[in-house]
């Protein structure tokens, strides 16, 4: 019911336009083919027709006395491999027709050393030549990833690579995720960053603003965050890369080759050792300053039909309607086929590789409804296999219908079916900002009451609990997680206006000082939850995006992060730095289990609208406060209060945070019976004895 629209839509309705041109110009018989292989049945995607490869050597395997070619094409008649000396026009130093092997592959035994040559193929089914592409399993390419690109990966290896060691992770619900694109961090002339929009500006340490706040890499290890989570930063189509001077800007949810980083995010495309290198040496920096990298992950959907998959077994990797069509969950003109065993074997392998090659801790499944429930435990086991600490989330959702039958769904009321995979929670979101589609539509951070329930949600983690009435919860009537590390709390991402963009559209009479109150409160609302807390980057400087609510493709201008904002709105940036320090001193704000949660976390009944109050108790998790109270108001007004008997001291209101209490004139120091909860904030109370120890 709810599909999260997805932004590629515009620009991919373009280039679907341009398929179909292409598909008629290669005429009916190429189209006739396509029919006869594509189904929505697996039946027709049989054995006999797409027979399973099992080896693990598909793609290029470099050494320096032979390199092995094998591909995977089992409805080809013929294969032709091509080499070149350059992965853009240049010299084509062989052209060689490859030997069929077993199970559909095709494989070519190079003698010598090829390293740092180029490669394609061109697949002939019937009396019709595909298009010339790049290798699917590339793990290089040139310039645009038009050509695959044979390489030496242990000389890709950045300085004391071999000693690179992931910070601590004892669980997932640790975790705090900061989302980031890689341009948006230091585009900005106030980021002080030297190379701008590459991989290397999260290596640059010591950078400042020119009013001297940190920025990059250092403000991300000040804020305190314990992961980030780059935007696709894996190969896509729509940026041209022979035109990085241009300056152009998208999120990259056009993947191109899932194997290989983007090209214009690093300092030199045209020869594919670089992106490499540069890509492993900053997952180095970043690990070395203690914060872990998750990649947003699209294998959902591929960014045109006319190269990659189609090109090499047309009809097999994809979802196809009944009428020949591609199958469109994605709103991006075609979905992948993760139920398909050759799909399914190439997004493990693919995702193997991040992890082993390249050190990565986790991974974001864009619309990952598309993918079937299999695949991602497949995934969850195989990754296991490296590192269990690498952490998986998705969005539970699909952008359009898809022809996967519903119970087999990577969903959100599927999530019970998956291990140890957590899924975005729009309830908590929209409860928190308002409706995602609506910008101008209030939620509770502005006002807007009946959405209590929602927020009560998030506050559990997604998981059950006796004082959640579920039946008031947005977008569903039941908790679908078992554990709260399942549920990503979250009031904004890269989607839909920022928070205080929304905040302008939302409430625009307010004045800022309100509007200062709002931001902090409803990510205060995120990092006291249970569950795994999500943080689009820069809400803590107030970014804004000048209201544009849909900024994919929008310049920098719009997208970067302005670091200046780190001094105009200071107080909103301390604040944020405090929450997140409160949340990893206590684990009473990350518990473990739905058990554990139900056990310590008990609301308050509080008959007003717009207020939210609860308590931590027993020592949850361990956690050296004995008792927590903690309350939202969302109203414009001051609220009272009832309190539990005993002495309170407040350690956090809207203003600051301070764990061994506030003591700062104005506020009180201990509190009886009833306090009150200042207008638009969160307020925490702890019981004074724990403060004693
Ligand atoms: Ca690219």
């Amino acid at each position: 019911m709810f599909a999260y629209l997805h932004n590629c839509a515009i620009f991919k309705i373009i280039e679907l336009m341009n398929n179909k041109v292409r598909i008629l110009v290669n005429g009916i018989a190429f189209i006739l083919m396509i029919i006869s292989f594509t189904s929505t049945t697996k039946a027709q995607v049989s054995e006999s027709i797409f027979p399973t490869y099992s080896g693990n050597d598909l793609g290029a395997t470099y050494s320096p006395d032979k390199t092995d070619l094998r591909v995977w094409a089992p409805t080809a008649s013929v294969v032709m491999l091509r080499i070149y000396d350059q992965g853009i026009d240049g010299q084509c130093i062989l052209s060689d027709s490859m030997k069929k092997d077993l199970a559909g592959t095709w494989i070519y035994a190079l003698k010598g050393d090829w390293k740092n040559k180029y490669y394609t193929y061109q697949v002939k089914i019937g009396d019709k030549w595909l298009n010339e592409v790049a290798d699917v399993y590339a793990k290089a390419v040139g310039v645009n990833g038009r050509r695959a690109m044979i390489v030496n990966l242990k000389e890709t290896n950045p300085n004391d690579w071999g000693n690179d060691k992931k910070p601590v992770l004892k669980s997932f619900n640790d975790i705090i995720i900061w989302e980031v694109h890689t341009r948006d961090l230091s585009m900005h002339a106030s980021s002080g960053i030297k190379n701008k929009g590459k991989y290397l500006g999260f290596t640059e340490k010591g950078t400042k603003s020119p009013l001297g706040e940190k920025t990059g890499l250092d403000h991300i290890a000040d804020l305190g965050v314990t992961h980030i989570h780059l935007l696709p930063p894996t190969d896509f189509h729509s940026i041209d890369e022979t035109k990085l001077a241009a300056n152009k800007f998208n999120w990259g949810y056009d993947p191109q080759n899932y194997n290989v980083p983007e090209g214009s995010f690093s300092t030199n495309p045209y020869d594919g050792n670089v992106r490499i290198t540069e890509f492993k040496q900053m997952i180095k920096t970043l690990h070395d300053n203690g914060i872990r990298v998750i990649l947003d992950v699209v294998y959902n959907h591929t960014g045109n039909t006319t190269d990659g998959f189609e090109q090499l077994v047309p009809g097999y990797y994809y979802r196809m309607t009944k009428d020949g069509k591609f199958s469109d969950a994605s709103a991006c003109g075609n979905e992948t086929a993760s139920d398909h065993p050759m799909m399914r074997k190439f997004m493990v392998e693919s995702l193997n590789y991040w992890a082993s090659e390249y050190h990565v801790d986790g991974f974001r499944f864009d619309l990952m409804a598309i993918h079937d429930v299999e695949t991602m435990n497949t995934i969850r086991k195989e990754l296991d296999k490296i590192d269990p600490s690498i952490f998986i989330y998705g969005e539970g959702w699909t952008a359009g219908n898809s022809t996967l039958p519903e119970e087999q769904r990577a969903t959100k009321k599927n999530a019970v079916k998956l291990d140890r995979i957590a899924v975005f929670s729009d309830e908590v979101r929209d409860g928190i900002r308002g409706h995602w589609s609506n910008s101008k539509q209030a939620g509770f951070m502005c006002g807007k009451n009946e959405l209590e329930e929602s927020i009560k949600f998030g506050i559990v983690g997604g998981t059950k609990h006796p004082q959640v009435n579920f039946k008031k919860v947005n977008y569903t009537d039941a908790p679908y997680v078992n554990e709260p590390a399942q549920t990503i709390v979250y009031a904004s991402c890269h989607d839909n206006p920022c928070l205080w963009d929304k905040i302008q559209l939302s409430c625009p009479d307010l004045k800022e000082p309100e509007k200062i109150k709002i931001l902090k409160l409803a990510n205060a609302i995120v990092l006291t939850s249970q569950g795994v807390p999500f943080l689009l980057s820069g809400e803590e400087i107030a970014r804004t995006k000048q209201l544009n609510e849909n900024s994919y493709n929008a310049p920098d201008s719009i997208n970067n992060l302005d670091w200046t904002r780190k001094t105009t709105y200071k107080e909103v940036y301390t604040y944020y730095k405090q929450m997140i320090a409160l949340r990893k001193n206590h684990p009473a704000f990350r518990m473990p289990t739905a058990s554990m949660i139900s056990q310590n976390l008990s609301f308050f009944d509080i008959p007003k609208p717009l207020m939210i109050g609860y308590k931590l108790s027993n020592n949850a998790n361990g956690d050296t406060w004995k008792d927590i109270l903690v309350f939202f108001n969302g109203d414009a007004t001051d609220t009272e209060v009832n309190i539990p008997e005993g002495t309170w001291r407040i350690v956090a209101n809207g203003n600051e945070i301070n764990e061994k209490g506030i003591t700062a004139k104005g506020f009180e120091k201990t509190q009886k019976g009833k306090t009150t909860v200042p207008s638009r904030s969160m307020l925490v109370l702890l019981d004074s004895g724990s403060l004693k120890k």
